[in-house]
Parts: structure tokens; sequence; C-alpha cells
């Protein structure tokens, strides 16, 4: 595996206004930064151990996300350094973010996750559920947060007509937010990024108006969890 010249063929591939997060769990220290020598600043983990024990260890002007489903209890250990959350898929745990990003001084960048798939495994909030959220006074209260856009996970399946339609609905509710926004109708939210795609399909997210793609496998290689 060539970390840098994946890196480069994957960056030569997309266009400009998509940014790749670079999905580096459960892979060494080493492989981080060889990807940092070739340039890129960005990096996702899914586990709040791993996250921090990285952060502490490396440059620290490394943007780190945390991609991966996020427990209350542990936002504390990423809230002094995180620079944006994707997964974020109820209330409480956002008023747990604000709480810590608060004691820290930070306005702390998050995704909604929106549930997109068919799995039901799969976390995230649907439209009706996400729009109330918005208009809820009890998250204008929230001050030391800052919603910047939506995050989804398409059905794992070679079906790339069931993954276009996905990331397809998950655009158009992007896109009604912001319209709400415009008119009025939702508190002003600059909604500016869509997190959506991954090594097997981020080329159809982009298509389909992501961007952001979280890519691991296709720079870094096939995981092992032994
Ligand atoms: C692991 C992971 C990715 C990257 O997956 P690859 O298929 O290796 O690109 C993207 N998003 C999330 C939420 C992940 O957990």
């Amino acid at each position: 595996m060539n970390i840098t010249e994946n890196l480069q063929q994957i960056k030569a591939s997309i266009p400009k206004h998509v940014t790749l997060v670079a999905v580096s769990k459960t892979k060494p220290n080493t492989a981080i930064l060889e990807a940092y020598q070739a340039g890129q600043r960005v990096f996702g983990e899914n586990k709040v151990q791993e996250l921090t024990e990285k952060y502490e260890s490396l440059p620290k002007d490394i943007e780190w996300h945390m991609i991966g489903h996020l427990q209350s209890n542990k936002v504390k250990y990423i809230a002094p350094f995180v620079s944006l959350i994707h997964g974020v898929d109820s209330f409480n745990l956002l008023k747990e973010i604000n709480k810590r990003a608060t004691q820290n001084e930070r306005v702390i960048n998050c995704l909604l996750q929106i549930h997109i798939a068919e799995e039901a495994t799969k976390f995230g909030f649907d439209e009706k559920e996400v729009i109330e959220l918005l208009q809820s006074e009890a998250f204008q209260d929230l001050k030391n947060i800052k919603i910047v856009g939506l995050m989804g996970m398409a059905t794992f399946t070679d079906n790339e007509n069931q993954i276009r339609k996905e990331f397809r609905s998950l655009k158009q509710l992007f896109d009604k937010l912001q319209t709400l926004s415009t008119q009025g109708t939702l508190s002003t939210f600059q909604h500016t990024t869509l997190s959506m795609g991954m090594s097997g399909d981020y080329q159809i997210a982009i298509e389909e108006g992501s961007t952001m793609i979280r890519v691991g496998s296709s720079i870094f290689g096939e995981r092992n969890y032994h």
C-alpha cells in the first residue's frame, strides 16, 4: 500500500470543493505521518480513546474529526481539541457537547446524522425529527455548538441505484433545510457541509452533492481488527 500515491490519486479525482477526511482508525501513527508528509491535514477517527491518543502524539496542526457513534459520557475527552463531530444523533448528545464546549471556551462544529439507510442498525434523525430539533427553543439556547451541515451513511450494498437514491434523499433534505432557513422558518443556519461517501461509494456521493468524503481503506489499505 503506498499511502502517498493513494492520496494523490484520490485528490486528483475529486473536485476542489470536496474535503477529503482521511479515516485513520486502527492505523498506526506511522501511516498517519506518511499521509501528513503528503500534505493531508484532516483525519477522522471513530473511537474516542484512539482519537485522543493520536491527537496527543501527532502534529498539532492536524484537524481531527470524530466520525463514529459518540457516547455522551465520552464527549469531555475530545471537547478540548476536536474540530468536527460528524455523527450527532440526539438532542442529549448535542446538549453535552455544548456543555463541554462551554467549559473549554470553544464553539464545536457538528453535523447532524440523518438516517438514510435501510438498515435499522445505523444511527440518525429522520427528516421530521431534524426539523423539530432545529426549530426548538431548547436548541436555540445551545450557544457553544454550531451545526454546519448533515452527515449520512448509505446502506452497505452493491446496489448502486439504492446508494444513489439514499444520497439523493440526504441532499434533498440538506437543500430543504437551507430553503427553510432563508425563508426564516428555521433560525439562520449556514449549512456548508454535506458529509457523505466512503471508499466504496464516494464517487456516487460526490455526483449527488457531497462536499466532504470520509475515506479510509482506499488510502490506508484494508483494516485488520485482530
Ligand atoms: C470507517 C468509516 C469510514 C471509512 O470507511 P472506508 O470504507 O474504509 O473508506 C467512513 N465513515 C465512517 C463513519 C466510518 O466509520
